[in-house]
């Protein structure tokens, strides 16, 4: 059985085993089955694992792009590159929102129900987007890279690849000992994979076993709107986006991408999945490194379809709540700032209510509405990060395509890349 096939039977064992200590009122708080269980071994697991996911992503994404930028060789095409994924990014976020505005906006989701605010919620500042953009440039990038900034570490290695590649011959022995290490890292990515099967049961088993299902009963028509958008997003408009600029079969793209997905559902956290987006996007997709090293940690800071998804969706379920009547001019204004917040914060769990904040301030919609909709946020975390890295690697492979860097024969093999526990056996001396 190969690893996929592992860690989906892992996240449905998970999903029965949470649900049946939800429903059967064993987390209780404590009970032993929570306290020894749910927050002590799931817990441990879990949180391991995804501090492992974690540890692998600045060294990964620092040599890759190292790696990726003295292998494309020109600083135009670079740009080209950086240009094509941007404005895909932006698309597809704006499509996203605005696609959930208007079903959320027919459906009238919200209007005439009466949920209580049960939590209280209090808004977070999102940085100013000024302020993004000057922090793209570290002070230090070693501590850049010891907080996980994304957007610094992406600039500091592309400068340092162009520097590279500008002192020239001289300077091959550094690409070469990047690329070495580049291999060792992808070989660590492996290590850690194999131990998934278990890490996801835990996560998903501890995220089940701790979800409000009295909440999700009141909740239940934004829950089933939200995820009916997520997934119509997720295997139609990617899938056209992704057919109209590559051509590429969406059916192969859906099935190789799953393991990611998997990742992304069970972490929250499209930060966290970049070493698996990345070893997924290149080695079972064949998406030429120079481009994947940029597009995917790149997508995982900006690019948030599902998240913009949620924004929209919670906008329009809140107005109707309230009776608030936005507007035309008012859902613009959604439609924008969501764009924005998007790049300015960076894939981590529940980032999305903080940026849902940012949106309601400024059009002037109740901050306690986001305590309403808090209690199921967990779950639906778990489903637009999905979404997001979806989306991070549907650009990959358009841009990836249309600078000739993607590996057809890769792409069209099931069998490119996928991972079978005997890949991290160490090879006989
Ligand atoms: N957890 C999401 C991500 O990492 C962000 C969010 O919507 O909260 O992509």
């Amino acid at each position: 059985m190969n690893l996929t096939a592992k860690v989906i039977i892992g996240m449905a064992i998970g999903i029965a085993v949470g649900l049946t200590i939800n429903l059967m009122g064993l987390n209780a708080e404590g009970s032993l089955i929570n306290e020894y269980v749910v927050n002590g071994l799931f817990h441990v697991i879990g949180k391991m694992f995804v501090n492992a996911l974690k540890m692998l992503v600045v060294p990964l994404v620092l040599f890759s792009l190292i790696c990726g930028v003295c292998g494309i060789g020109d600083i135009k095409l670079l740009g080209r590159i950086g240009t094509k994924a941007f404005g895909l990014y932006m698309l597809t976020t704006t499509i996203a929102i605005a696609t959930a505005i208007a079903i959320a906006g027919s459906i009238g989701i919200g209007k005439g129900m009466n949920a209580t605010t049960t939590s209280e919620f209090s808004g977070k500042d999102a940085p100013a987007l000024s302020q993004v953009i000057i922090d793209i440039i570290p002070t230090n990038p070693i501590n850049a890279m010891s907080q996980g900034e994304m957007l610094s570490i992406i600039f500091f290695a592309i400068l340092l690849g162009i520097s590279i590649l500008m002192v020239g011959k001289k300077a091959r022995p550094i690409i070469d000992l990047a690329e070495l290490l580049n291999e060792v890292m992808m070989k660590m990515v492996n290590i850690i994979m194999a131990l998934a099967p278990y890490a996801v049961f835990c996560l998903i088993a501890k995220a089940m076993a701790n979800l409000g299902m009295d909440l999700l009963g009141q909740l239940i028509g934004y829950v089933l709107v939200l995820i009916g958008i997520l997934l119509f997003h997720l295997f139609v408009t990617l899938q056209i986006v992704l057919k109209i600029f590559s051509g590429l079969s969406p059916k192969i793209f859906l099935k190789k991408i799953r393991n990611a997905q998997v990742f992304a559902f069970s972490t929250s956290s499209s930060n966290a999945t970049i070493p698996i987006t990345l070893r997924t996007v290149t080695e079972r997709m064949g998406v030429g490194n120079s481009v994947a090293s940029f597009t995917v940690p790149f997508g995982a800071t900006i690019n948030m379809d599902g998240t913009a998804i949620m924004q929209g969706v919670a906008t329009v379920f809140i107005a109707n709540l309230y009776n608030i009547d936005l507007g035309v001019a008012g859902y613009l204004t959604v439609i924008m700032m969501s764009v924005f917040a998007s790049i300015g914060t960076a894939g981590v769990p529940g980032v999305g209510l903080i940026m849902l904040s940012m949106v309601f301030a400024q059009v002037g919609l109740p901050m306690e509405g986001i305590g309403l909709i808090l209690g199921v946020d967990r779950l639906l975390d778990m489903v637009r990060t999905a979404v997001n890295v979806s989306g991070d690697a549907v650009v990959s492979t358009i841009v990836a395509k249309s600078e000739g860097n993607l590996d057809i024969a890769i792409f069209n093999d099931p069998d490119a890349g996928t991972l079978n526990t005997t890949d991290v056996k160490p090879l006989p001396s």
